[in-house]
């Protein structure tokens, strides 16, 4: 199909088909990056209400720049893959410093910040400044895919040059702002990953996938690896209205967010490992159901002991006491919240 065809059926089935979500509704550099960061790996539907509080709390980047990154795990609390907040707050406080405070609208500028790679860099361009740089997410390259019956496995990186090679072809020159927002809202509305509404498809006609039917077939992933199972005991060890907490400090995805203190084994605790425990010093009191947490790359099981100290309690130098009533005050990670709201709630002031 011509490139002119294409996005004039891609704008109008847009216009009369969008969602009316507010950050479309500006060119604010800064608000359009809290809302792609905000939804990477994030459902519209969750992500929305972060993002109008974030805007609401934080109206400027020099705002967002100004908190602790404390503050800002704690406002990200539930939305999980908390690098993303980490690297907001982190490049909030770098452009306060070298951009004087004004959020870079550049392809070539935003490329350099953290957290920004090329689908952010790409989006935040384009909506803010018309540049004519395609975007490529996982709603555009299945549409693509199947369009076109592109066989070559999206997770590879050898797709990006493919893919993006076809869309700037595709790309409208004159509203690349419009036709990106388009082409990724089809992907999520229309050409969806199951059941795809073909039927009633404007590009049907020319969709390679449709006419072969083999549209179930597109994209090709290539096989993920399996995913690692760990086995964590955590010890919720409560002293004089409080219980100990430890920040994670492992450059892993729950940085500097607090939790139980805990201990991995091969295994899920049998009733006769849970003397394990005593070593620290502590009575167990009850022990919660397992609960499993599926991550991208690893299912946690994770088995809650509630615990008392004995007298031969001693604490290692990293936990801290955290009495019940500022226990909110402290970021968790959602497995953490899983556990409190299964197991704790109404022990501890959650
Ligand atoms: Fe997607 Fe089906 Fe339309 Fe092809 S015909 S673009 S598979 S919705």
């Amino acid at each position: 199909m011509k490139n002119n065809a294409f996005c004039y059926k891609l704008i109008t089935w847009y216009e009369s088909n969008k969602r009316e979500l507010p950050f479309r509704n500006t060119t604010d550099s800064y608000k359009i990056w809290l809302s792609e960061i905000i939804l990477q790996q994030t459902r519209v539907a969750q992500g929305l209400s972060y993002y109008e509080r974030f805007v609401k709390k934080f109206p400027t980047v020099g705002d967002l720049a100004a908190q602790s990154e404390e503050t800002i795990l704690k406002e990200w609390q539930g939305l999980g893959y908390y690098s993303r907040a980490r690297n907001l707050h982190h490049t909030a406080k770098y452009v306060v410093e070298n951009y004087q405070s004004i959020f870079p609208t550049s392809y070539t500028e935003l490329i350099k910040l953290k957290g920004i790679g090329d689908y952010t860099a790409s989006a935040i361009s384009s909506f803010s400044s018309k540049e004519v740089r395609p975007v490529l997410d996982g709603n555009v390259y299945r549409f693509i895919a199947r369009l076109y019956g592109v066989e070559t496995p999206i997770n590879t990186p050898k797709s990006v040059k493919e893919f993006k090679l076809i869309l700037e072809e595709l790309i409208d020159k004159d509203k690349p702002d419009i036709f990106n927002q388009a082409i990724i809202e089809f992907g999520a509305l229309h050409c969806v990953p199951s059941s795809p509404s073909c039927d009633s498809c404007i590009f049907q006609e020319s969709c390679f996938a449709f006419s072969k039917k083999r549209v179930n077939e597109f994209p090709v992933k290539l096989k993920k690896k399996k995913s690692i199972e760990r086995y964590v005991n955590f010890m919720a060890i409560q002293q004089k209205e409080g219980v100990w907490l430890v920040k994670r400090t492992a450059d892993a995805i729950w940085k500097n967010l607090y939790e139980f203190p805990n201990l991995e084994s091969e295994q899920m605790y049998t009733s006769e490992q849970h003397n394990e425990l005593d070593k620290i010093g502590v009575k167990i009191s009850r022990v919660a159901m397992p609960i499993k947490h599926v991550l991208s790359h690893q299912n946690i099981y994770a088995k809650l002991f509630i615990c008392e100290p004995t007298k031969d309690f001693t604490p290692e130098v990293d936990w801290v006491f955290v009495p019940n009533i500022q226990f909110r005050n402290y970021p968790i990670h959602r497995l953490m919240e899983k556990m409190m709201e299964s197991e704790l709630k109404g022990e501890i002031n959650f």
